[in-house]
């Protein structure tokens, strides 16, 4: 079975359907969304209509979290805070009504997912590198933690013999007597200097896990965001990726 994890949505939906038109050559059973559908970008509507249409778990980001109201953007920068105040405006009855049926984290077999961390999923922390991804092992009980939040893709090794090893492979091979944490990246809002959108497979008769990224077109994205009156750098970070 090959099932694929895309998260940072972030209401870039030409990045969303690049990613799925991506995802639809390559025989996957299974999408899943790790959360953050809204903020920053311009189509919140359209892109929780395409995930809640196409992806079997769906998860709540701290955007979309803020975006139904149930936080205060307090502690959102302030870009990130005019982008969710637009937002809220912005969405739907509809939209708010599918966002409000995503969850805080879930299970499928061997995988666990949430948006930022599997000690706190309600607390958004940062897994960035060794020092905070080693008390996370603890908090899931399966064998890969798949994360989004940060926008960074990221892999974490947690070997039988309790070593952990940071590393940025676009594939590997999960040993099963291994644990790992993942983070897929982001579909609409790369970090990495990397501006293709971002996301994961994982086939689990080969126990390859892949990272892919898509080109999509990061002009219709910018002249959208600005269309719309949102701060200029939410459509310049597009281009550089970070
Ligand atoms: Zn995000």
């Amino acid at each position: 079975m090959k099932i694929a994890f895309i998260s940072d949505v972030h209401a870039n939906v030409e990045a969303l359907q690049v990613v799925l038109a991506d995802i639809d050559k390559q025989h996957i059973d299974r999408i899943h969304f790790l959360g953050d559908a809204v903020g920053y970008g311009s189509e919140p509507n359209a892109c929780v209509e395409l995930i809640a249409a196409n992806c079997d778990i769906k998860l709540l980001g701290n955007h979309d979290y803020a975006a139904l109201g149930l936080e205060s953007t307090a502690a959102f920068n302030d870009v990130a805070r005019v982008s969710i105040e637009w937002t809220l405006k912005e969405l739907s009855a509809r939209s708010t009504t599918a966002l409000a049926d995503f969850e805080m984290e879930a299970v499928d077999g061997d995988f666990y997912m949430t948006h930022a961390s599997p000690r706190t999923p309600e607390l958004w922390e940062y897994v960035l590198n060794i020092d905070t991804a080693r008390d996370q092992f603890e908090h899931f009980d399966q064998q890969v933690a798949l994360v989004g939040h940060s926008h960074l893709p990221a892999f974490f090794c947690k070997r039988s013999d309790d070593t952990i090893s940071q590393r940025y492979v676009s594939e590997s091979e999960l040993d099963p007597d291994s644990k790992y944490i993942v983070n897929v990246g982001s579909v609409g809002q790369p970090r990495d200097h990397d501006p293709r959108a971002c996301y994961v497979t994982v086939d689990t008769d080969t126990n390859i896990i892949r990272y892919h990224r898509v080109e999509y077109d990061i002009s219709k994205a910018i002249a959208r965001i600005e269309s719309q009156g949102l701060p200029q750098i939410l459509g310049e970070r597009l281009l550089v990726g970070r």
